[in-house]
């Protein structure tokens, strides 16, 4: 019978891979206790309405990669495509807002149904922060700090900041004209899906792929020179506290971002070492759309990153360490007990131990401490079964010290005590 295969660009996170993810989420979760963050959990799946209004119909997201159905109430229900959406529908529908304004962070699975390759899949997951109800332009610069440090501290070199601001709804819809009588005027020399796109999303024009079309724009009329002068003076204002705070930036005017929500600050973080799928992390400020899903006008900014292409950056750089304190290898049956005994004893004080219950020859069992990565293996034969001991060796010991032989309870306090040194 033929075996069962995953769906394409839905990956299994291995055992050999599951270390690094770990590590990251590890970290993000300390960065955002550092930065006053606390975590939301939403549903996976949602009702269509929420990401069609929230995200916007003329979006690539909404009109060609979700995955919606119906349920067997014959609702048409879809699987989360990114997590602002939620979050906010869950801020409004609990009245988290009139608690005051909220900073929060959430993690996980969001689905899209995208042309798999390196660095894009169908099921990706990303790390995500919301402020809800921040106005000022400080607090853009807060949202990116953020994120950058939380990048900084994972050690991730070559990222740049792309910066760019989308003005107010006032001063897209002015830009919205002038782009598209140029872009009308030109609609012979632009590729299909930009076509498309001059009535429904004439913004994301900007953003196209084709070469040609890339080259046409750099005469189009620039969403810059059409900022008034208040969003201009916002604008100038996020520069200058990314500037105090030593964060490095490059203005990138075709940033438009793929979701209909954005308006002032848009960013993205983008790595050299990336290929064609070189953000990692994306955001912007959002001051309509909590009105929007029928919440109270409060303004926000937020931004998530991608789980898999952070991880393909790290991979690539170092390796945490393996978490293991002790391998516990036994032969004999009431060495195996004894082993067992010990291991959970251990476990119990808080070690991290794996016990090995292949009962073969030791030098085999030895062979697989050394590979386990414990620091430490505890080794017990016929004799001190009997004897109720266990032999300790150092596993990092750059010449064989022998066997230390300790009871049990021993053996937990030395390794508890080791545990603080290096
Ligand atoms: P892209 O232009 O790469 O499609 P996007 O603008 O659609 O990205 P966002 O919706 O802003 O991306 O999501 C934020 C981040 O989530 C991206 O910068 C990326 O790191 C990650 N991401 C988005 N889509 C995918 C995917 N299909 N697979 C893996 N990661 C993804
Ligand atoms: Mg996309």
């Amino acid at each position: 019978m033929a075996s069962l295969q995953s769906l394409r660009g839905m990956a299994d996170l291995l055992p050999g891979q599951i270390g690094l993810w770990q590590h990251v989420e590890a970290r993000a979760r300390e960065h955002f206790r550092r930065s006053g963050i606390t975590e939301i959990r939403t549903p996976l799946l949602e009702v269509t309405e929420l990401f069609a209004r929230g995200i916007g119909e003329a979006t690539d997201v909404v009109g060609k990669e979700m995955y919606t159905f119906l349920d067997r109430g014959e609702r048409s229900c879809t699987l989360r495509p990114e997590g602002t959406a939620s979050v906010v529908r869950a801020a409004i529908q609990h009245g988290l807002l009139s608690q005051g304004a909220q900073r929060l962070w959430y993690g996980g699975p969001m689905f899209r149904y995208e042309r798999p390759q390196a660095g894009r899949l169908r099921q990706f997951h990303q790390i995500g922060v919301e402020l809800l109800g921040f106005a000022d332009a400080c607090s853009d610069v807060e949202a990116i700090a953020i994120a950058w440090d939380l990048l900084d501290e994972l050690g991730l070199g070559g990222l740049a900041l792309e910066l760019n601001s989308l003005g107010s709804s006032e001063d897209r819809v002015r830009y919205r004209e002038q782009l598209v009588t140029w872009l009308e005027q030109r609609r012979d020399q632009l590729d299909a899906d930009s076509q498309a796109r001059i009535h429904t999303n004439p913004l994301r024009v900007l953003d196209a792929k084709h070469p040609d079309t890339q080259a046409l724009l750099a005469e189009a009329p620039s969403l810059a020179s059409a900022l008034s002068d208040a969003s201009q003076a916002r604008f100038a204002a996020v520069q200058q506290a990314l500037t105090a705070l030593g964060i490095p930036f490059v203005l990138n005017p075709r940033l438009v971002r793929g979701l209909d929500y954005y308006g002032h600050t848009a960013f993205e973080i983008t790595s050299s070492q990336l290929g064609a799928q070189a953000t990692v992390c994306g955001g912007g400020r959002y001051d309509g759309l909590v009105q929007q899903l029928g919440g109270p006008a409060t303004p926000a900014i937020g931004w998530a990153l991608g789980m898999e292409r952070l991880v393909l950056l790290l991979s690539q750089a170092e390796r945490p360490a393996a978490a293991l304190d002790l391998y516990v290898v036994s032969r004999g049956e009431a060495a195996a007990t004894a082993a067992l005994a010990l291991a959970r004893l251990c476990r119990q004080a808080g070690l991290a131990v794996e016990r090995d219950a292949t009962g073969s020859a030791f030098a085999k069992q030895f062979k697989r401490a050394d590979r386990s990565g414990a620091r430490w293996a505890a080794v017990i034969g016929e004799q001190e079964a009997a004897d109720g001991l266990v032999g300790l060796q150092d596993l990092r010991a750059s010449e064989p010290a022998g066997d230390r032989r300790l009871g049990p309870v021993e053996l937990v306090e030395a390794l508890q005590a080791a545990r603080g040194r290096p």
